[in-house]
């Protein structure tokens, strides 16, 4: 009885996930566009349609080695053809094609005039002066048309792609050398904490070693954003507010630690007398604190986000809150994991009024879920073991094994 009265008063002054999410989506637009070259574009987002400048393929050409003829002279087989001469990649044919006759072609070389049909030449006897056909072929055959791809004028690639490969591959075809994209992020990273050293220290009685700062920054550069590490603030006002100082020449900042309501947690006040914050409770496990709000700069204001500095916590909220924001700033749409459903393997107990996010190893080919193990928000080693979130509902005491459950697929992107 004690205890649900507790929960339901706590309740009260959380938040849910899904609302901290919205509410932050909706504080973060998308950077201005940039020119870049080609080659640098892969994994950015697309500004402005790109169209043809020419038909793609810009002439008829051959999809395969063979001989150029008529279809009307090869509807029937054997036929027999005089060959007026060869064309490859890269050069003009030197004549027509006329009734009864066969010109040698390669793939990707031009298409003569008259003809409109290429025999492909394991379908003849590969003669040199006079060519049997030996498989009738219908006209049209192996010839890739002039157009047929796209027209010039035409957008190939639409604003707000995100270039792959072979939207890079499309874009060098029409001969796009630079291509306008959403401007990449830069992200600024803060660890905060007395306790914390450099990695490649050995830590005193009671120091650890800084490990959000690196998990973090490769969390953004998996998103093909820039992090830039402001190094570990101590707990003090004028160091927090002096690493914040930096920190606003990014698009955005991420300080992880300090969230809480100790004695030595300053990021709140701080960042309110920089700006503006939000401290928000929110229902979930593990990562309940999270502040958000906006620092003051030179250039505007910036988004700000106060992560908890458990490990766990602080890369668990990155996943859940900070990397869609940086999709959404980096002109992105598909701001979220694919996700599946999965038989659970083991038993989840957790806490009644709090969305859990559990640590999980997803099978696919079985369709099964199962735990990494202990869920303690300091044990980062259950982040480095999982493959996806087992999502668990706040109204829920516990996951049972057998139970079908959520899971987010945190080793795929939906596009990027
Ligand atoms: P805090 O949110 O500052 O109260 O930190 C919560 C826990 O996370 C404490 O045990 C900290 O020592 C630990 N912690 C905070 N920052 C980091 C960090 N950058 N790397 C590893 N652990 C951290
Ligand atoms: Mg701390």
């Amino acid at each position: 009885m004690a205890t649900s009265t507790s929960s339901a008063r706590t309740a009260k002054s959380l938040i849910t996930v899904d609302d901290a999410l919205s509410r932050i989506l909706a504080r973060i637009a998308p950077l201005e566009s940039i020119e870049i070259p080609l080659a640098d574009a892969l994994g950015s987002v697309l500004a402005a349609p790109v169209v043809a400048d020419r038909d793609v393929p810009g002439f008829s050409n051959s999809a395969m080695d063979g001989y150029a003829v008529r279809g009307a002279d090869v509807q029937s087989a054997p036929a027999r053809l005089s060959v007026v001469g060869s064309v490859a990649a890269g050069t003009m044919p030197e004549r027509t094609v006329g009734s009864g006759e066969a010109m040698r072609i390669m793939t990707g070389a031009p298409l003569p005039q008259g003809a409109d049909t290429v025999v492909r030449v394991e379908d003849t006897d590969n003669g040199e002066r006079a060519v049997t056909i030996t498989h009738a072929t219908p006209t049209g055959m192996a010839v890739r048309r002039a157009g047929e791809d796209h027209r010039r004028g035409d957008t190939v690639i639409a604003a707000g792609s995100v270039i792959r490969p072979a939207e890079i591959g499309v874009l060098a075809t029409v001969g796009r050398d630079r291509v306008s994209v959403i401007r990449r992020p830069n992200v600024a990273i803060v660890s905060t904490g007395d306790e914390l050293v450099e990695i490649g220290e050995q830590p005193r009685p009671g120091q650890i070693r800084d490990a959000n700062r690196y998990s973090l920054s490769s969390a953004v550069r998996a998103l093909r954003a820039s992090p830039f590490e402001l190094g570990i603030a101590r707990d003090t006002p004028e160091d927090l507010r002096h690493a914040l100082g930096n920190a606003a020449f990014g698009d955005l900042v991420v300080t992880s630690g300090g969230v809480s309501v100790g004695d030595h947690d300053h990021v709140k006040p701080v960042v309110d007398s920089m700006g503006s914050i939000d401290f928000w409770s929110i229902a979930l496990r593990p990562g309940r604190p999270l502040a958000f709000g906006d620092l003051r700069t030179k250039r505007g204001t910036v988004p700000i986000f106060g992560l908890p500095g458990n490990p766990v916590s602080a890369l668990l909220t990155f996943e859940l809150f900070v990397r869609p924001a940086i999709l959404k700033m980096a002109g992105h749409t598909k701001l979220h994991r694919p996700r599946a459903q999965a038989r659970l393997l083991d038993r989840i107990e957790k806490p009644t009024g709090l969305r859990m996010f559990a640590r999980g190893i997803y099978d696919r080919e079985a369709g099964t879920v199962r735990s990494t193990g202990p869920q303690g928000s300091a044990i980062l080693g259950s982040m480095a073991l999982a493959n996806c979130l087992i999502d668990l509902p706040a109204p829920l005491p516990a996951a049972d094994r057998g139970e079908t459950v959520d899971v987010v697929l945190t080793d795929l992107t939906e596009d990027h």
